[in-house]
């Protein structure tokens, strides 16, 4: 057990395992003796040495010693999402703006005490404001009672919080969640989804011309999944131009990249996707699916009507791999100024937050992490108007639907979905039915997976033993011109 500090190195005193109750002291003591009514464990994120915030970081120069504790009165309902769970959100806090905050228990209110410049005490507070905010409202919700979903012998009836056995009704809890989301999703700005003014080229093709054009284009087959009357089918842009002739930002984009004309599923997709209409892209990496949705993308985000208070587009790719790749395009084709930041597992946790914080318009993530920063308050994802999916199937194989259907409960329902997949096997249908809207589908060639018939596949069956002697006779029969590509199960092999 390692004793509390005392003095200059107590400053920083957010008890890193015992949660919001080592944040908390009684009235009137100083911080050393708060931590010493702590858990007793000694926890101590900060690194001494004076000039270390609690992640470590070296803080800039006057850093408000001499100041006055900025200080204010927190409701105790707020404290334990002021702090965040095992401290993250107060440690962030303190982090960004290089301040120690304390937070001192009391009756009826907790109060909180700033240290540190007079700007970053104000910048501190706004953070700590907004945390309050989100609390306040998540606290005027309606909520369910737990008991009441939880069946006590398999049939429709519950037991009360005295114990009664009652029977459900299932017609108040619908109603209950239908007011709930209605409250949950009130107040948000108007989405605007449409932004396609169709060229005249592309208006007067014939359908004989459009037929063709889709045969000759790796047989493309569109087709308009809605029930009911179906839409029209809009013709493919079979130049940039035709899509993009009202966004000049994107033709230049275009141009400087070198590319002559659009991908088979670009032309199609984008007349859809512009028109506001959700659309599931059935094709494969390397058909150019990325911009077939970004491009749309960044149109849809910096054209709504109301300015955005978060970010407006999320990308939910399966892997870090793809999620940087999509990151790099976003880059690359980069439009007015637009910010996208990568969130992946295994990446730098501290720094995404910190990127987050900063403010954003896209997020490219993996499922898992983002669900982890969404749990923790770190993500705000009402703002999102323009939701992808990238390589949905390959997200579904990976185990990642319980986490995708949580990170979408709080992305607004009027929101514009894409959705891409390499294959369009029955789950992958059942997710597009559960997130898109009236979509349409787009997909290259057929569905049914088969071989490329222009490559020879030879497949050897061996042991696992033999398998290294087989391919050092490979690589040894290559001429010194040819090229090969191994893939193996992790980077050691
Ligand atoms: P993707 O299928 O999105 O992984 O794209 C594969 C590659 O094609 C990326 O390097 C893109 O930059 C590139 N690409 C995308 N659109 C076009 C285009 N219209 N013409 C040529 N290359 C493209």
């Amino acid at each position: 057990m390692s004793r509390p500090e005392t003095g200059a190195n107590a400053s920083s005193w957010v008890a890193a395992s015992r949660r919001d109750e080592a944040l908390l002291r009684a009235p009137n003591t100083r911080p050393a003796e708060a931590l010493s009514q702590g858990s007793g464990r000694g926890q101590r994120t900060c690194a001494g040495g004076g000039r270390r915030g609690s992640f470590g970081l070296q803080q800039p120069e006057g850093t408000g010693i001499g100041e006055p504790p900025l200080s204010f009165k927190l409701k105790n309902d707020c404290v334990g999402a002021v702090i965040g769970r095992g401290g993250s959100n107060i440690k962030e806090i303190q982090s960004s703006t290089y301040t120690k905050i304390q937070i001192i228990r009391g009756y009826p209110e907790a109060e909180v005490r700033i240290l540190g410049t007079k700007a970053m005490q104000s910048k501190a507070k706004t953070a700590i404001d907004d945390l309050v905010k989100k609390q306040e409202e998540y606290n005027t919700e309606p909520k369910f009672d737990v008991a009441a979903v939880q069946l006590s012998d398999g049939k429709d009836t519950i037991k009360d919080v005295s114990g009664e056995q009652k029977l459900i009704d299932w017609d108040k809890f619908r109603e209950n969640i239908l007011k709930w989301n209605e409250k949950k999703w009130a107040d948000l700005p108007p989405v605007k989804k449409n932004f396609y003014i169709e060229s005249e080229k592309t208006s007067s093709m014939s359908q004989e011309q459009v037929d063709n054009w889709r045969k000759e284009n790796y047989n493309i087959i569109c087709d308009d999944l809605k029930d009911g009357e179906k839409r029209p089918l809009p013709n493919p842009t079979c130049n940039f131009e035709d899509a993009f002739h009202c966004y000049p930002e994107v033709m230049r984009n275009l141009q400087k990249a070198g590319f002559q004309k659009p991908t088979p599923i670009q032309s199609q997709a984008w007349p859809i996707i512009l028109q506001g209409i959700d659309l599931i892209g059935v094709a494969q990496t390397g058909t150019g699916k990325t911009l077939s949705y970004l491009m749309p993308g960044f149109i849809h985000i910096d054209s709504q009507p109301v300015a955005r208070n978060g970010p407006g587009m999320l990308v939910l790719t399966p892997t870090r791999e793809l999620a940087l790749q999509v990151d790099a395009e976003c880059s690359e084709h980069s439009y007015r100024g637009l910010k996208s930041v990568c969130i992946y597992g295994g990446g730098d946790r501290d720094g995404q937050i910190k990127d987050l914080l900063k403010g954003v318009d896209i997020i490219i993530a993996t499922p898992g992490r983002l669900h982890d920063l969404q749990m923790n308050n770190f993500v705000y994802l009402k703002s999102i108007t323009y939701l992808v999916l990238d390589e949905a199937d390959k997200m579904l194989d990976m185990g990642f639907e319980p986490q995708i259907m949580k990170i979408l409960l709080d992305v607004r329902p009027d929101r514009q979905t894409v959705m891409t997949s390499a294959t369009w096997p029955y789950a992958v249908r059942r997710l597009a039915q559960s997130y898109l809207k009236e979509p349409m589908i787009v997909y290259i060639g057929t569905l049914d997976l088969v071989a490329v018939s222009t490559v020879t596949q030879n497949i050897i069956v061996t042991t696992e033993d033999e398998k290294r002697s087989h391919i050092q006779a490979f690589i040894e029969s290559m001429s010194p011109k040819d090229k090969v590509i191994i893939f193996v199960s992790r980077k050691a092999v």
